[in-house]
């Protein structure tokens, strides 16, 4: 059955999705996007926002994926691992298991914790997860951001439930136009209904409410309830189900689809390994301290899992004044001030940062 390997399938995704933030790799979590210094630690490295190279790779290969998945394996996403219908097929099913005839009402009752847990585990991929359950009691900006994402949660699920999927979900919106005739579907096998019992387990089981039997729609989320129902009352006449996956998986396109995901993860992968250790912008400040003496902010940002120092030096007639290294924290970002002073008349500065096996150049001018 069908409910049964989904139900494994749920319970392994909300196993990996709570647990992630909890995972330290490198004194961080697992994945978490940090709001303050905008950047993202995603397994051991971090990305930077300013990164729009990696930004676009990243993209491009998710694009690649989900255009790959979906034209494949069809609504594979709706109905085995969506929040919305993992989640309430768990509501639900607790429901119907209290009580048949109020099972709706308790699936609504269970979504309010739910949600909150939800909201929770949002919250948890922003903060740090132990400063998100100290802070959300104490009346701070994340317990705002926790009630109203709660609220939104919440009115998703246990408002609009499946309507959401049916009417709202941009995501299955898009899907529809990206099957082609050989997309994975669950199908009514017309040829053999002359078999059918008329019995309308598939119509009663399908939580969008739809009959099956008339042939796909938009709505149909791919779940196969009813091919779990089918095989529930065809099983009785010991005849095989009605109403199965169909489409084909191995074909061609299949394959070459999957070349280019794994080509564009590739691209990816080799483009975070050929990142630069760190990257260091220095920009001439428009207010100037002393004539013949220019200040610039530098802007460090380091791109490795260990602490680095970089000696300073500049090229051409100048002198640097102060403090000649700087320093930057694992996956951080280091600000300060350089003074220079001229000893000739040119007018632009070349800064070199050496040390920890990184050479970096940069320009700027002098006035
Ligand atoms: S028609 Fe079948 S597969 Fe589609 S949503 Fe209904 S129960 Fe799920
Ligand atoms: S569950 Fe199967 S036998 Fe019953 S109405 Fe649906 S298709 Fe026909």
């Amino acid at each position: 059955m069908w409910l049964r390997y989904r139900r494994a399938v749920a319970i392994a995704e909300a196993v990996v999705i709570l647990s992630i933030p909890f995972i330290r790799i490198n004194g961080e979590s697992a994945v978490r996007f940090d709001l303050h210094e905008l950047k993202l630690y995603f397994f051991g490295t971090v990305f930077w926002i300013n990164e729009l190279y990696l930004l676009l790779a990243a993209t491009l290969f998710l694009f690649v994926l989900f255009f790959a998945v979906t034209n494949v394996l069809g609504r594979i996403w709706c109905g085995w691992l969506c929040p919305q219908t993992v989640l309430l097929d768990f509501a639900q099913d607790i429901g119907r298991a209290i009580s048949r005839w109020r099972a709706d009402s308790i699936a609504r009752i269970i979504l309010v914790p739910v949600s909150a847990l939800v909201a929770v585990s949002i919250i948890w991929y922003f903060v740090p997860p132990l400063d998100a359950l100290r802070a959300i009691p104490q009346g701070e900006t994340v317990t705002m951001f926790f009630v109203a994402m709660w609220a939104v949660i919440y009115g998703m699920l246990g408002l609009l439930g499946r309507k959401f999927c049916t009417t709202i979900c941009p995501y299955s919106m898009i899907q529809g136009g990206l099957f082609d005739a050989d997309t994975l579907v669950v199908a009514f096998d017309q040829s053999r209904k002359d078999e059918c019992m008329g019995c309308k387990k598939c119509v009663v089981d399908c939580p969008v409410g739809i009959d099956i039997r008339d042939g796909l729609k938009r709505q149909c989320i791919a779940c196969a309830r009813c091919v779990d129902a089918c095989t529930a009352m065809t099983g009785m006449r010991k005849i095989p189900s009605l109403i199965n996956y169909a489409g084909h998986v191995k074909r061609p396109k299949a394959l070459w689809l999957s070349a280019v995901v794994v080509v564009a993860g590739l691209v990816f992968a080799v483009m975070l390994l050929m990142r630069p250790g760190a990257k260091i912008v220095v920009t001439r400040n428009p207010k100037q301290p002393a004539m013949g003496i220019n200040s610039y902010s530098y802007s460090l940002q380091n791109n490795t899992d260990h602490a680095i120092s970089l000696d300073v030096s500049l090229n051409g007639p100048f002198q640097l004044l102060g403090d000649a290294s700087v320093e930057a924290e694992p996956f951080s970002r280091r600000t300060g001030t350089l003074l220079v002073r001229s000893k000739g008349d040119a007018n632009e500065v070349v800064f070199i940062f050496k040390g920890d096996g990184i050479l970096i150049e940069t320009e700027a001018g002098f006035l």
